[in-house]
């Protein structure tokens, strides 16, 4: 990460690339027990959000990520009832998430406290429906929690985590999924981000070779734009416990009597297809 004056730069090494927005100054820093976060005002892009140097959000473009987080699993899943949501600690997932009438509880468990505390001093709006009584929030380690989740509890199990190094390196294993399995009810969707497909197909492939391992049937990598991420490309995977994940609710997304910005039955059927590059990479598996 390089800093001056005006511009907050983040360095992909991987990629050889970096991305900079131009900033009015720091709004916040702090140290917890598990990260550095810091908040910038930028020039155009609202409000920044950066753990350990990365970019988590920003206010002007995090729908993509959240729709695409959400809408996806959930208009897969026939009937979503409980939801659980490993990670998010900005509560934009959590807020598109309680937007389905059918979901009638969410669990979120984040492992930072604080990540959620100043999402409500610098997202609010990410934050506006928290006092919804279907959700429900723990702070801790979400690898525990679904270990000791009871078997066949969730019908959506989606993990916005960071990369997978530091806290969420974890929830990128075997071991992890193998527990998300358990966790899911016959029919369920598991769904994680999972990076740039053009800087790291090592990783999607890592991850769906342990979902595969770890007995889920079916998995599909969906791509959608996010600017604000290295290579400004990025990627969700969802795994079906004994269901395909190429159909989807069709008729309901797009009589979704809720608003979204980048999310319709037409932007959820072009992430379903898979650019040459990627599915023969993935077939190399
Ligand atoms: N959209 C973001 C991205 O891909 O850059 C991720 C946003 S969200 C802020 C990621 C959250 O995952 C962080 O708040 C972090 O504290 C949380 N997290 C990391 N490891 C975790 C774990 N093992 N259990 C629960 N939450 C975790």
């Amino acid at each position: 990460m390089k800093l001056d004056k005006h511009w907050f730069t983040e360095i992909c090494e991987e990629g050889g690339s970096a991305f900079s927005l131009k900033i009015r100054g720091k709004l916040h820093e702090e140290r917890t027990p598990y990260q550095t976060i810091a908040i910038y005002e930028t020039e155009d892009f609202g409000n920044l959000m950066v753990i350990d140097g990365f970019i988590m959000l920003s206010s002007r473009d995090n729908f993509l990520y959240h729709e695409m987080m959400a809408h996806p699993a959930l208009f897969t899943h026939d009937r979503p009832r409980r939801v659980l949501i490993i990670g998010g600690g900005d509560c934009g997932t959590l807020r598109e998430v309680l937007r389905h009438a059918e979901v009638e509880q969410v669990w979120q468990v984040e492992i930072d406290e604080r990540v959620t505390r100043l999402a409500e001093t610098y997202f609010p709006e990410l934050c506006e429906a928290n006092d919804d009584p279907r959700a429900h929030f723990h702070f801790g380690d979400g690898i525990q929690w679904v270990r000791d989740a009871a078997a066949e509890h969730y019908d959506v199990i989606i993990v916005d985590s960071t990369d997978p190094i530091g806290p969420a390196e974890g929830l990128f294993t075997e071991p992890f999924y193998r527990d998300c399995h358990r966790a899911l009810a016959p029919g369920g969707v598991l769904v994680q981000q999972s990076e740039s497909p053009l800087y790291h197909l090592d990783i999607i492939r890592g991850m769906r070779r342990a979902m595969a391992g770890a007995g889920f049937d079916d998995q599909l990598t969906l791509t959608f734009p996010q600017c604000v991420y290295p290579s400004g490309w990025w990627t969700a995977t969802m795994a079906g416990k004994g269901r395909s994940l190429t159909r989807f609710r069709e008729d309901d997304a797009a009589r979704r009597p809720f608003p979204t910005r980048y999310y319709n039955e037409a932007t959820h059927r072009a992430a379903l297809a898979q650019p040459p590059f990627l599915s023969e990479a993935l077939a190399r598996e």
